[in-house]
């Protein structure tokens, strides 16, 4: 395993490829890209290569050993070829949001009967991102919205991973919105029967339609997890 593999299981964020860590006094700057090889188009959900431009985002996530982790990744836009739409690839977190999913979990944490001015000084951020993603957060626990509480049409596919991985990567789309809406860790029917199951009864109930031309482990599960009619 070279260091760039140790990064990358330490960081456990199973779609991204580190090309280069700098480890400094204070901060770890790691450099990274996406390891699928397509994107999804969100509009005629088909699977797209044709890359537009690059870009690098800057995204933090959750310290390591007290140093403050900053995410470099490389991020692509893409255009499709079936509608001409331009897209920019998606990750498990929003990388326009400025920090990880799991980080900003932590802010929220932070932020739990204290002032936000405190979590400000202690994480070294500004106070409109902590404000942002503190409202977002409580938000969602009021209304109990997340992306999978609006689904009703799923879709699971596999989008295969750069050269020197050897494995496909399962993708859970929105088939409404064309959202990526999570990579499952497993892709066996028992794991995802478990994975649909947690998330919720109410979840399981609204499927209406559920999509995958892969593998019938997949529809195998659906078929277990959700009460549709065509199933
Ligand atoms: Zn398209």
């Amino acid at each position: 395993m070279d260091m760039n593999q140790v990064y990358e299981e330490l960081l456990g964020l199973k779609e991204l490829q580190v090309n280069q860590v700098v480890v400094g006094a204070t901060q770890i700057e790691v450099y990274c890209e996406s390891r699928l090889v397509e994107g999804y188009c969100p509009v005629c959900l088909q699977k797209c290569n044709c890359v537009k431009q690059t870009y690098e985002r800057k995204v933090k996530d959750l310290s390591i050993s007290g140093k403050e982790v900053w995410l470099y990744i490389t991020s692509r836009q893409y255009v499709c070829k079936d509608c001409n739409r331009h897209f920019y690839e998606q990750f498990s977190f929003d990388p326009r949001e400025s920090v990880t999913k799991r980080y900003a979990e932590r802010l929220y944490d932070l932020s739990q009967g204290v002032e936000l001015q405190y979590v400000v000084v202690r994480e070294n951020l500004c106070w409109q991102t902590v404000n942002r993603i503190f409202q977002k957060y409580a938000r969602k626990q009021v209304n109990l919205i997340n992306a999978f509480a609006r689904v009703s049409r799923p879709g699971i596919d596999e989008i295969a991973l750069k050269k020197g991985h050897k494995h496909y990567i399962a993708v859970v789309v929105d088939l409404d919105t064309g959202q990526v809406l999570d990579l499952p860790e497993d892709r066996s029917k028992q794991a995802l029967v478990k994975y649909f199951q947690a998330k919720g009864p109410d979840f399981c109930a609204q499927i209406k339609l559920f999509c995958s031309d892969m593998w019938e482990g997949y529809l195998n599960a659906a078929k277990k997890c959700f009460l549709m009619p065509s199933l």
